[in-house]
C-alpha cells in the first residue's frame, strides 16, 4: 500500500491570519503531495513496501537520498498538520501532562516558548524546530537541515517529535518575506496542545507517574 497525502483537518483557510490559506494550499497541495508521490516513486519495487514510515525512517542511512529527503518531508508534514489547529494556541492546561513535562524540564512555559523560538529562528536555510521526548522521557528541543527529523538514525540528537515547525521559505514566504521570527511567534496561536500531549503520552513510557 503506498503512502497517502492526508487530507488537511481543517480547511485552507482556518489557521488565518496567523498562516495565510494560499500558503496552505500551495504547501499542503504541491510540497506535501510532492513528497509523498517521489517517496512512492523511491521506494516502489523495493522491501520498503509495506514498511512504516516511522521504521524506514529509523534506518535512513541505508536507504537512498531520494527515501531521506521525501519520507521525511512525507512524515514531517503530516505531523506539522496535526500539531496546528484553529482553536489552538496559549498554553497548554495545567490538567495536560505536557504542561507538566514542561514545566519540569524547561522550567516555565516562557522558557520553552523562547528556547523553541530560537531553534527556528537559528536554522540556517532550510529545517524544522522539533520538540521531542528522549529515551528516558525527557523533554528536548533540537532542528534539523532540510527534511531530516529526530526520527532518523542521521540526526545529531534522536528521540520522538511530538511537535514541529516547518522553517523552509515555501511555510511562511507568501505572507512573511523575510520575517522568520514573525511566523514562528503567529505558529505559537495555532499549537494543538490537545495532539502535542496526545503524542506526549504515546512517546512517554512515564507519562502516568505524573
Ligand atoms: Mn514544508
Amino acid at each position: 500500500m503506498a503512502f497517502q497525502l492526508p487530507d488537511l483537518p481543517y480547511g485552507f483557510d482556518a489557521l488565518e491570519p496567523n498562516i495565510d490559506a494560499r500558503t496552505m494550499e500551495i504547501h499542503h497541495g504541491k510540497h506535501h503531495a510532492g513528497y509523498t508521490k517521489k517517496l512512492n516513486a523511491a521506494i516502489e519495487g523495493t522491501d520498503l513496501e509495506g514498511q512504516k514510515i516511522e521504521d524506514i525512517l529509523a534506518n535512513v542511512s541505508k536507504h537512498s537520498t531520494g527515501v531521506r529527503n521525501n519520507g521525511g518531508g512525507y512524515y514531517n508534514h503530516c505531523l506539522f498538520w496535526e500539531v496546528m489547529s484553529p482553536n489552538g494556541g496559549g498554553e497548554p492546561s495545567e490538567r495536560m501532562n505536557i504542561h507538566k513535562a514542561i514545566m519540569r524540564d524547561f522550567g516555565s512555559f516562557d522558557n520553552f516558548k523562547t528556547e523553541f523560538s530560537k531553534a527556528a529562528a537559528t536554522r540556517f536555510g532550510s529545517g524544522w524546530a522539533w520538540l521531542c521526548v528522549d529515551g528516558d522521557d525527557k523533554l528536548f528541543i533540537t532542528s534539523t537541515p532540510n527534511q531530516d527529523n529526530p526520527l532518523m538514525d542521521v540526526a545529531d540528537q534522536k528521540g520522538t517529535p511530538i511537535l514541529g515547525l516547518d522553517v523552509w521559505e515555501h511555510a511562511y514566504y507568501l505572507n512573511y518575506q523575510n520575517r522568520r521570527p514573525d511566523y514562528v511567534s503567529a505558529f505559537f496561536n495555532v499549537i494543538n496542545w490537545d495532539e502535542v500531549t496526545k503524542r506526549y503520552n504515546a512517546a512517554n513510557v512515564g507519562a502516568s507517574s505524573f
